[in-house]
């Protein structure tokens, strides 16, 4: 098996890096970092975010597993004190063959930006795409499937992955979906409702054959996050956002019900 470690870069994550490495190469697997099978991210969602953005261009040949030291670790399932553990599963993956190794597959995002200049940047986002301006309020045309659906005005607007519903998306009132709804979520930022102005005021879920399209009404520069990432982009003449056909893949060594890790991060 070939692997690659991504730590967050504090102390104790990147002695588990080390350790992890130090074990898994001991039992015949190989560090690779330019093309791994198996990507460790070691730190928080943020540290997964990170790794997946690192090896987005390899998403089909790529597992991602997670070990959180410390913080929400929405997206890993392992904990320090278990990395023997992990390293077992690891290991008796890579002796029984690599294609034993179970995976379950989450919905991506893809954003397209398309410029008036013609040219466009696609981008995949495993929890969400956020758009705002810093030059008065952002206001947007939102269609859906080519039909216009409203003008929204406001704060912004965020576009979340079932898996991303929990970050940035909770935050704005949107609900919680189930990774196996292949969907994406459009939630408001303050959007300024009144006699004048209308937007709908509730999140709306899309399934994977629905399109959502952005026109802005204004010529002025956008901000768009792409998770962890923020782009300035000028001169956009429309935004276009859609259930990908890539998927990330994340290798699960045990059961880790979807459910349950959204109680133990918000209620318990
Ligand atoms: P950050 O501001 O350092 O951390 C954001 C927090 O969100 C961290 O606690 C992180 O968990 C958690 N998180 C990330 N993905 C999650 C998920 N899928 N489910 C539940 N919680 C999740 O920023 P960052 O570490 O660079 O992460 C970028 C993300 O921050 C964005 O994708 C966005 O979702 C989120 N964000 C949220 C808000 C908000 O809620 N108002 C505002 C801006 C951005 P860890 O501590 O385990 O890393």
């Amino acid at each position: 098996m070939k692997f690659a470690i991504i730590s967050r870069g504090d102390e104790l994550s990147n002695r588990l890096k080390e350790e992890l490495a130090s074990q898994l190469i001991q039992s015949q697997c190989v560090e690779d970092q330019r093309n791994p099978t198996l990507v460790i991210s070691v730190g928080g969602d943020g540290t997964m975010l990170e790794a997946f953005h690192r090896y987005v261009h390899h998403l089909s040949r790529v597992a991602f597993v997670g070990v959180h030291t410390g913080r929400l670790g929405f997206y890993a399932d392992w904990r320090p004190e278990e990395l023997k553990e992990l390293v077992g599963f690891i290991t008796r993956v890579s002796i029984d063959g690599e294609a034993n190794m179970k995976l379950v597959a989450y919905p991506l995002l893809e954003v397209l930006v398309v410029h008036e200049e013609g040219h466009h940047s696609r981008h995949l986002a495993l929890n969400e795409c956020t758009l705002k301006t810093t030059e008065g309020s952002l206001v947007m045309n939102l269609e859906v499937n080519e039909d216009h659906f409203e003008t929204f005005r406001g704060d912004g607007l965020c576009i979340s992955t079932p898996s991303g519903s929990t970050a940035y998306n909770k935050s704005l009132g949107g609900a919680i979906v189930h990774p196996s709804l292949a969907s994406i979520q459009i939630t408001e930022m303050a959007s300024i409702n009144n006699r004048v102005y209308r937007t709908i005021g509730s999140p709306l879920i899309l399934p994977a054959h629905h399109t959502c399209v952005l026109r802005p009404q204004n010529d002025v520069a956008y901000h768009v996050t792409i998770d962890h990432l923020t782009l300035i982009e000028k001169n956009v003449e429309h935004i276009r956002l859609k259930v990908a056909k890539e998927r990330i893949r994340f290798a699960r060594f045990r059961p880790f019900p979807f459910w349950k890790r959204v109680r133990e991060s918000f209620i318990d």
